[in-house]
């Protein structure tokens, strides 16, 4: 059985981001990028379905510019067997790596595909909602267990106040939660054995697919700096300023 899974290269979670002076997007000129954290939940995911003897390859796919090779490459060194690399330097919204996926997905017919449940960077949470309609196959969006048995994947998942286990029939698409697994540390080793691993090259246009973007960003701010707190005398003060202040109570 093939595990495909896609992996966003994106802005490391330890940098605090900055907004550009034209309110366009953010600064993420010399900034450190890794990969996506749902991502890395992701592969680790395939990588244990592999060791348990139920995936026979792991494929990993990323969208975007020639550094998305780095990614690509710490996903072969967690485990993935080999990677695919949609170059592209354009503006990649959902839909656009939504329909490059499936473009990938026709090629390699594989069983289980799994996302990350959404990119750190666009908060978007759609692609892999709009690759399984794309695809017409089963999703279970925000996984915290995974197993397959019998021709299924049943999936525990996260929802609003507790947990939801379905079953779906393969082919389908996973998205990763964050308590799926937790993700082993890459070793020199297997980044070395990494290096030798095959990354293929596709384009947008050899793949034959319109990423024309959909979506016009009008303005991005930074959130509303926090007030300085205030120190209260005793209980009584605390409670008056939440009944004439705040209002909360
Ligand atoms: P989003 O819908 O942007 O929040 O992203 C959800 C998931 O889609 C990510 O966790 C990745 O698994 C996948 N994804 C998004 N963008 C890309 C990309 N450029 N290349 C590969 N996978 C991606």
């Amino acid at each position: 059985m093939k595990v495909l899974v896609a992996v966003k290269r994106v802005v490391d979670y330890n940098v605090k981001v900055r907004v550009k002076s034209d309110q366009t997007g953010v600064d993420i000129a010399n900034v450190k990028m890794s990969m996506n954290p749902f991502d890395e939940i992701a592969i680790e995911e395939a990588v244990r379905l592999k060791e348990a003897g139920i995936a026979t390859e792991v494929v990993v796919v990323s969208a975007g510019p020639a550094q998305c090779q780095e990614t690509l490459r710490t996903a072969l060194a967690i485990g993935a067997d080999r990677a695919i690399l949609i170059e592209s330097g354009a503006e990649l919204q959902p839909l656009a790596i939504a329909k490059l996926l499936q473009a990938v997905c026709a090629k390699e017919s594989p069983q289980i595909i799994i996302l990350g449940k959404q990119a750190i960077d666009d908060d978007s949470n759609q692609t892999g909602q709009m690759l399984a309609a794309l695809l017409d196959i089963p999703q279970a969006t925000f996984a915290s267990k995974l197993t397959v048995e019998n021709g299924k994947a049943v999936v525990k998942r996260e929802v609003d106040g507790g947990l939801e286990t379905i079953s779906v029939s393969l082919p389908a698409l996973i998205t990763s939660d964050l308590r799926l697994n937790e993700p082993r540390y890459v070793t020199l080793p297997n980044i070395m054995k990494a290096k030798k691993k095959p990354l293929e090259i596709f384009t947008p246009e050899g793949l034959g697919v319109d990423i024309a973007p959909r979506l016009t960003t009008l303005k991005v701010e930074d959130p509303p700096q926090r007030k300085a707190g205030v120190m209260v005398a005793d209980v009584a003060a605390l409670v008056d300023k939440l009944k004439n202040e705040a209002k909360v109570i």
